[in-house]
């Protein structure tokens, strides 16, 4: 284990925003978490956890020791009449684990295909796609707590999950680091179909009765099309979160803006839909020097091309700026500012 200096971020984050690492180290066992906590140096110091870097703004170099979580691994970690527990360490690439169940013929996460990162940082906030959250596939986890260096483990109920949301956002956040995550992928398998764009595809291919590898590929595709590929257009995906409001309050907006979308949910609330806000608001395909907003998706900020953070932070600032204005919302952005 190698503590390395001066190291650039910018390949380390989906944004490609500049910012230099003061010391990074990369960390691919429990043992190494544990070697770091005992450390003379930096055992105490302040530290910063990064996966895959695509849920993050960098907005200056960072001073805090970088833990760079490269913990490989994957296996069946029991099988049960009614579901396979599946077990991935937390520096496995996301998407990759999910084609990998697949292939091995334990269905369950394919609605969750194609979203960048890794494993160990899905939790951190409960990602979600196309009518599935990590939770509703979640077992446990287990994490090294980064003040004692014991490795705990956590269930579904202790990771507080929410929407785009868990303890490692409050509680825990920064204070220990996943290292293993077990999903549980229920038998017999069925489809969740009920997002709109995956009906659609259904309807269109006339497959009245879709296998989990189709259901994969739909999902694939449709993200495909909608939303930019960070390889060639730096982002972090959606930028901010669906904000949730009681049913006097969308009422109340839509007796202004009849267009609003949004979607009722099981408990009653509901969601609007961001997206739509910020394009209401005239943002779709604008730019703050060289940050814009995406032309097919207004939900996603894209660097055009050498961008800051700062200059993330300032369009995401006005863009808030108007919606609340307008809607008397306050977008919360979903990526962590750094
Ligand atoms: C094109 C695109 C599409 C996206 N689509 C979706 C989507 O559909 N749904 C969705 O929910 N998200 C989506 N995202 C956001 C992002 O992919 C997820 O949040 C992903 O889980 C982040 O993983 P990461 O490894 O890149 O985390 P990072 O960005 O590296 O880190 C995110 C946070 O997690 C913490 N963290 C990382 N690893 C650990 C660990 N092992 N232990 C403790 N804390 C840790 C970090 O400190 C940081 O606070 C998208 C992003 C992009 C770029």
């Amino acid at each position: 284990m190698q503590i390395e200096s001066g190291v650039s971020l910018k390949p380390y984050n989906t944004f490609g925003l500049p910012a230099l690492a003061q010391s990074l180290v990369r960390l691919r066992s429990d043992a190494d978490v544990r070697a770091i906590v005992d450390h003379p140096r930096f055992g105490r110091a302040p530290k910063f956890i990064l996966g895959g870097g695509s849920n993050v703004v960098l907005t200056r170099d960072v001073q805090a020791l970088v833990l760079k979580i490269e913990i490989p691994g994957r296996r069946l970690f029991e099988e049960r009449i009614d579901a396979f527990i599946v077990e991935a360490g937390a520096g496995e690439n996301w998407h990759d684990f999910v084609a990998w169940t697949l292939a091995q013929g334990w269905p369950g996460l394919e609605n969750l295909a194609l979203i960048p990162g890794t494993v160990g940082a899905a939790p951190v906030q409960n990602i979600g796609a196309y009518g599935v959250e990590l939770q509703d596939r979640f077992e446990s986890l287990d994490a090294v707590d980064l003040m004692t260096g014991r490795t705990v483990t956590l269930t579904r109920e202790m990771c507080h999950f929410n929407y785009r949301d868990s303890v490692f956002k409050h509680d825990l956040a920064g204070k220990s680091v996943i290292t293993r995550v077990r999903f549980r992928l229920p038998q017999p398998w069925r489809p969740v179909l009920g997002y709109l764009e995956l009906e659609r595809a259904r309807l269109e291919s006339g497959i009245a009765d879709p296998g989990p590898k189709q259901v994969f590929d739909w999902v694939c595709a449709i993200r495909r099309a909608k939303l930019p590929n960070p390889e060639r257009l730096g982002n972090a995906g959606s930028f901010f979160k669906n904000p949730l409001v009681s049913e006097v309050q969308c009422r109340d907006i839509i007796g202004r803006d009849p267009g609003l979308v949004h979607y009722v949910l099981a408990d009653g609330s509901i969601k609007l839909a961001a997206g739509w806000m910020i394009e209401a608001c005239g943002w779709k395909g604008k730019s703050v020097g060289r940050a814009g907003v995406y032309e097919k998706q207004a939900l996603v900020l894209v660097n055009r091309g050498g961008a800051t953070g700062a200059e993330v932070v300032t369009l995401a600032r006005a863009i808030q700026e108007s919606v609340y204005g307008r809607f008397g919302i306050r977008l919360e952005p979903e990526p962590v500012m750094a």
